[in-house]
């Protein structure tokens, strides 16, 4: 069985989006993972197919109904489906790197995403959804946010980068950002790559390449940095 990503969205033809495109849009018309848009309207029942109301207690904007969108659950996820329930959520747990891992090693996942003011509280709570946002800051809707998570775990499923090596060495797999990359042209505007990377030596590059990542990391991010600090003494 592949990784397989369920979403539930009101704008199912928002996907596969930039999901299709290179290797992962490759990976997913060979079939290493599968991806599914369901559209929650679907599983809206009364005469309007309405999914949203006003707010209980009053103020602007609409709520996603709890009843919908646990039908909508239910129908994609029965019981018994190992994979976790994520709900986009700009109140939920920072996605960090370690968590994309969780989810790329696992069976795949359940992603709701919102769009109004947020979600019944009632459904979060009866259906066990794990919020996760991608950052602090407020989108208008999870499809985004939905996207930004299962691209970073597409691209962990053996087979779909092309060069396996290259998803070990690069940012927060060390707990460092990555040190800066060069290509041709040898000179660009007058700058040139540094000498240490066409030297030929690979211990000499390897040392340039931690130095920098190290610097780069303290300067940029003094939270990583500490933690990193704190990981080598
Ligand atoms: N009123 C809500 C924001 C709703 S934004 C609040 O203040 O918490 C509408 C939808 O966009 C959310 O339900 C969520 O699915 C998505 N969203 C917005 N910002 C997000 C973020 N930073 N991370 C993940 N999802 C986000």
């Amino acid at each position: 069985m592949s990784w397989r990503a369920d979403i539930l969205t009101l704008f199912p033809e928002a996907f596969p989006g930039p999901l299709g495109l290179s290797l992962a849009g490759r990976a997913l018309n060979e079939g290493r993972w599968a991806l599914q848009a369901t559209d929650i309207r679907t599983f809206a029942q009364d005469r309007h197919r309405s999914v949203d109301d006003t707010p209980a207690g009053g103020g602007p904007g609409m709520v996603m109904r709890a009843d919908v969108l646990a039908r909508a659950i239910d129908a994609v996820s029965p019981e018994g489906d190992p994979r976790p329930r994520l709900l986009m959520s700009p109140r939920g747990a920072p996605l960090t790197q370690g968590k994309v891992r969780e989810f790329a090693a696992g069976p795949g996942v359940l992603v709701a995403c919102g769009r109004f003011e947020g979600i019944d509280q009632r459904v979060i709570e009866a259906r066990a959804l794990e919020e996760v946002s991608i950052g602090d800051y407020v989108l208008s809707g999870g499809e985004i946010a939905a996207m930004a998570l299962i691209d970073a775990c597409v691209r962990l499923i053996p087979g779909v980068m092309g060069n396996a090596l290259s998803g070990t060495e690069e940012s927060f797999s060390s707990g460092l950002l990555e040190y800066p990359q060069y290509t041709r042209p040898q000179l660009f505007e007058g700058r040139a790559i540094p000498d240490v990377l066409i030297s030929g030596d690979h211990g000499r590059v390897a040392a340039w390449r931690r130095d920098e990542a190290e610097r780069l990391t303290r300067e940029r991010r003094p939270d990583l940095y500490e933690i990193y600090r704190r990981g080598r003494a």
